[in-house]
């Protein structure tokens, strides 16, 4: 996922956009609002910005239900637990930016007050109650200064704690999606990008592909090293598809069942993607695995793999099937090898 780091200007400036919009709308300032305007003004999430533009031409004042449901369809991936603690540090940042807003409020309408009064005895020329104003509003001006920087530290600490939340929901979200064994995909985050790659609306390009690998006799890499070596491997196998996709935007790795993997490449032909299959099938037969408590060292582990071109009319199964297919004689044809189906 791309992050954006923001200056603290730019998450300023996104802050204020974030509840304008709230103020503009009909559905409650509390944090699923505010987590869905904050998306929307900063362009990160488009599919969001994309339903939200459409729900505006039939409601121009979003409630409610539609701003739930565009919280729980396109950001929501987070516990209860999660979104409890959210719920409840997004109140507090809210009540304490109020009081000192509040605080501040009052000092400036004793400011305002004060010139007032030194306004009329200026106009008044009295010399006597003219000086001992000047001290009082001297007095205010003080206090005024610390009430406006007692909010300034406030509204920075806020932003803050904002930008914390956003983080721990962002890395939660990602969490829900990844297999931390191996750190690529997991088979939710696979069904989601395959689904997205076979939506005309989100995919543009004429050519998209999905590789299926499977690792060659891991049940004996079991058996032989240990259940933990076999997960060492898989981790491995997850570095090595990592990598093999670094460089090609939109790509992404997944761990689609236990000892199998899978790419999918938007925007590739065939032809590419069955070069990224057989590099990554090189890179595996060259990595060594050393034993943690002896020397020696597990190598010879090799990965079959099956490549399918997406085709009109396609769904997730049909894909996935053709790809199986061609895996499946990958395996036939003595394993260690990419086929295209
Ligand atoms: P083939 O070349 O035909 O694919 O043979 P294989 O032994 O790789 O295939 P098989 O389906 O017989 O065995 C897959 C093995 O993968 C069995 C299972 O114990 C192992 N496996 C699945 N998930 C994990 C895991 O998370 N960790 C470890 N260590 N092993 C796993
Ligand atoms: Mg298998
Ligand atoms: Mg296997």
């Amino acid at each position: 996922m791309i992050r954006y780091k923001q200056t603290r200007q730019q998450s300023a400036e996104l802050l204020r956009l974030a509840l304008a919009q709230i103020g503009q709308h009909d559905a409650a300032a509390n944090p699923t609002t505010y987590a869905v305007w904050y998306e929307y003004v900063s362009g990160t999430n488009p599919r969001l910005s994309a339903d939200i533009d459409k729900c505006l031409v039939a409601e121009p004042r979003l409630g409610d239900a539609t701003v739930e449901r565009l919280y729980r369809e396109h950001i929501a991936e987070i516990d209860e637990a999660t979104a409890e603690r959210v719920r409840e540090s997004f109140g507090r940042v809210m009540a304490e930016l109020s009081q000192s807003a509040l605080r501040t409020g009052d000092s400036a309408n004793a400011f305002g007050e004060r010139l007032s009064q030194l306004n009329r005895s200026l106009t008044q020329a009295d010399a006597p109650l003219l000086s001992s104003q000047l001290s009082e509003t001297l007095a205010s001006t003080e206090q005024m200064q610390s009430s406006v920087a007692t909010l300034q530290q406030q509204v920075t600490r806020s932003h803050q704690e904002i930008e914390a939340l956003r983080d721990e929901l962002e890395r939660t979200r990602e969490d829900a999606v990844r297999c931390p064994l191996t750190r690529v995909l997991n088979r939710k985050g696979f069904d989601q990008r395959l689904r997205a790659m076979l939506d005309p609306q989100q995919t543009t390009a004429s050519s998209n592909c999905l590789v299926l690998f499977d690792i060659d006799h891991f049940k004996k890499v079991n058996d032989t090293h240990g259940h933990l070596l076999g997960d060492r491997v898989l981790a491995t196998i997850g570095e090595v598809l990592g990598l093999s996709i670094r460089t090609l935007p939109g790509a992404s790795a997944a761990r689609y069942g236990g000892e199998e993997f899978a790419v999918l490449l938007p925007g590739r032909s065939l032809d590419e993607a069955t070069a990224l299959a057989e590099a990554v099938r090189k890179s595996v037969k060259s990595v060594k695995i050393k034993h943690r408590t002896s020397d020696a060292i597990l190598g010879n582990i090799s990965v079959s793999a099956g490549v399918a071109a997406l085709r009109a009319g396609d769904d997730e199964a049909a894909v996935i099937a053709r790809a199986d297919a061609a895996l499946y004689r990958s395996k036939q044809e003595g394993r260690d090898r990419v086929s295209v189906g």
